[in-house]
């Protein structure tokens, strides 16, 4: 059968259910979130190397890009300077060309101009004066050695100007210079660009035409950031020719380009940095598994604690040196009806205590702050919420920090209303027990005085009246004779009366007969003189037949009877030193069925494994008064036997297996019939 009707109250069961099972998958999908953590600064990390590297390859494009612009305009502005001295040089040969003009050509001639002296101070190799078919007129300086060199070196360039008017016939000649390249760049590109570049002049096929520095060296220094700009200007190769050098280039080649320190810089540090918060990402794994490892065990010992505080059955409180409320749990709470909330942080006088013990309790807690409390605990009478009292036990112990020191107390507190409550009533039920005792002994010793002191009542009447008589018949008349002997028989009769009316009060109780179960009658006597056999040590053994018939008798009266016997098997037993066992055994006598024609008994046997009876006969030990104990009256015994007989019972005694004593009652089992009657009597009462 489905427990939940199908609809609205089964969807709402169904997403409450899966709101619990999302709630744990949150959980779990945090925790494992947080267990991932430590990879955040690996990740981190890596992000940021990735990071500097782009930045350091930005900043190394940007650097580059900068050098370059730089070389350009550099390169610009070498050519401009070449090029204003090249036009220098060459104003300078057109001023000597407009002064040899109309001259004699001659070597002389041409010695004695102080522009060829300064030419050739400057940059000129060499100026040859030609004619107007190109035969040399003139040259100097002439040819030499060091010429040929510098001609073997590397090209030579020209300059020309024409030379108006040479020769006899007047034509025209022409002024060539040649001079060197390599000078050329050496004088006419200023230092700090020839300190800062390698300067090279180059034409189409890459043939080197002067350079700044030797090849050699330079292709040993590898490649280099480098820039080349066309120069075609006046370059010129040939002398005869008009032509320039049309695709001449200038090539300036970084000497020292600036080290790009930033990139093996971020490398360098990456290839330290990556290694080492990789190993600090390991520690920091381990470190957090050890952690959550941790945590979870905390936790679980926590939910342990917490578990174990809430279901103790003991009150648990902690307080400060000053008796203020640091902690309590679950069953204090409970205790006394307040919300932990209210409680903690309280100081005396505390909420629970009730106003009319607050002097008293505020002594007692004075006491215990200052370490006083009994160790074995004290008892105290504290207020519910409710306002019904409580009674309560409380143990104080000293409560201790981590490091030793004691930083308060704590209270384990029992509460003992019920405890008490029970005690009270069964100390009010042994003194009911122990007066009805008391009663049905005095109605036995009333009963028995009765009974002995009747016969000589009943003997010193009729004496009295046979006295009475005799003296009539003789005649005497003494009157106060007489009338003494009529006082002795009224005071005889009147004691008479008087013992027979003490005898009526005390034994007036008759037996109250209703059902009783027997085997309860049973657990009630043992379980009112638990607290004395366990003083005694004594271990009682119940073997009662569960089936057992309710019977008809005073269930007050046959208690009294199971306690005499267990009383007296106890009191027997103390002559053994230990094990000592009190067996008692309810049953059905079937035997005595056909014995007691027709009427079945129950049987009580009380058994016991103390020094016997010593061949001691039931009715020596029913006498009234007989006690072998030093303080005993001698009377138990005497009324079990005369409370079983009044049951129509029989009270017998006989020796148990394990040699000691075994008293036993049978009761009457009465017919269904009776036990209808009974009911029926009791339905008119
Ligand atoms: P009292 O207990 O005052 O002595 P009782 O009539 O109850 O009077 O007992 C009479 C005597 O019977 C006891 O003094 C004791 O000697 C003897 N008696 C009773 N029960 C036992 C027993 N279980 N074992 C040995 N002796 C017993």
């Amino acid at each position: 059968m489905p427990l939940l009707p199908p609809g609205p109250a089964g969807s709402a069961n169904d997403n409450a259910n899966a709101a619990n099972a999302t709630q744990p998958a949150r959980k779990r999908a945090w925790a494992s979130w947080r267990n991932s953590l430590w990879a955040l600064p690996l990740l981190l990390s890596l992000g940021f190397v990735l990071g500097v590297l782009a930045w350091a390859r930005n900043n190394e494009i940007d650097e580059r890009a900068l050098q370059h612009q730089t070389m350009i305009s550099d390169a610009l502005s070498t050519e401009a300077q070449l090029r204003t001295k090249l036009d220098d040089e060459l104003a300078h040969l057109r001023e000597l060309a407009s002064r040899l003009q109309g001259q004699t050509p001659s070597a002389a001639t041409l010695a004695a101009q102080p522009e060829l002296n300064a030419g050739l101070r400057r940059l000129w190799l060499s100026v040859t004066w030609l004619d107007a078919r190109n035969r040399i007129l003139a040259q100097l300086p002439a040819a030499t050695e060091d010429q040929r060199k510098i001609d073997e070196d590397g090209l030579s360039l020209h300059l020309t100007a024409p030379v108006l008017g040479t020769g006899p016939d007047g034509a025209d000649g022409m002024l060539v210079v040649r001079y060197s390249p390599a000078l050329l760049l050496k004088r006419g590109v200023p230092w700090w660009l020839s300190h800062k570049y390698d300067i090279q002049m180059v034409d189409s096929a890459d043939q080197v035409i002067a350079s700044s520095v030797d090849v050699s060296v330079r292709l040993a220094q590898g490649p280099r950031p480098s820039y080349r700009i066309s120069f075609p200007g006046p370059l010129r190769a040939s002398p005869l020719t008009e032509s320039a050098l049309t695709d001449a280039g200038l090539e300036l080649t970084l000497r020292d380009p600036p080290a790009v320190t930033t990139r093996p810089l971020a490398l360098v540090l990456i290839a330290g940095f990556l290694p080492l918060i990789a190993g600090a990402s390991w520690l920091l794994r381990r470190q957090v598994r050890q952690v959550s490892r941790a945590e979870s065990a905390w936790r679980t010992e926590a939910a342990w604690r917490q578990a174990m505080e809430d279901s103790a059955l003991v009150g648990l409180r902690a307080r400060d040196a000053d008796g203020r409320l640091l902690y309590v749990n679950r069953t204090f709470c409970d205790m006394v009806g307040l919300s932990a909330e209210s409680l903690i942080g309280q100081r005396p006088p505390m909420p629970y205590w009730p106003p009319d013990a607050l002097e008293e309790l505020t002594a007692r807690n004075r006491l215990n702050l200052a370490g006083h409390a009994p160790r074995e605990g004290f008892e105290a009478r504290w207020r519910h919420a409710d306002g019904r009292p409580l009674e309560v036990k409380v143990f104080e112990s000293p409560l201790v920090d981590a490091a030793g020191k004691q930083i308060g107390w704590m209270g384990s507190i029992i509460d003992i209303t019920n405890a008490k409550r029970l005690e009270e009533g069964e100390r009010r039920q042994i003194e009911i027990m122990g007066n009805n005792a008391r009663l049905t002994m005095l109605g036995e010793v009333a009963s028995t005085l009765a009974h002995e002191l009747n016969q000589p009542l009943t003997a010193i009447a009729s004496y009295n009246a046979g006295i009475i008589n005799s003296l009539a018949k003789l005649g005497v008349t003494d009157t106060a004779v007489l009338g003494a002997l009529q006082r002795l028989g009224q005071q005889a009769a009147h004691a008479g009366r008087i013992v027979q009316r003490i005898r009526e009060f005390l034994t007036r109780r008759e037996p109250q007969h209703e059902l009783c179960e027997l085997n309860l009658v049973i657990t009630d006597a043992v379980a009112l003189l638990g607290r004395e056999l366990a003083r005694a040590q004594v271990q009682i053994d119940l073997r009662l037949d569960p089936d057992l018939p309710a019977l008809l008798a005073d269930a007050v009266l046959v208690e009294q009877v199971v306690i005499n016997l267990v009383r007296n098997a106890a009191d027997a037993l103390q002559a053994r030193p230990q094990g000592r066992r009190i067996e008692i055994r309810s049953s059905r006598s079937a035997s005595s069925a056909h014995a007691s024609g027709g009427v079945e008994f129950v049987r009580v046997a009380v058994s016991d494994n103390g020094p016997g009876l010593g061949g001691r006969s039931i009715e020596t030990l029913c006498a009234p008064f007989y006690s072998t104990k030093r303080e005993g009256m001698g009377m138990g015994l005497a009324i079990c036997r005369s409370i079983i007989e009044a049951h129509q019972g029989v009270l017998d005694v006989d020796a148990s297996v394990s040699g000691g004593a075994r008293f036993s009652f049978s009761l009457p089992l009465h017919t269904p019939e009776l036990l209808a009657t009974h009911n029926g009597e009791s339905r008119d009462d």
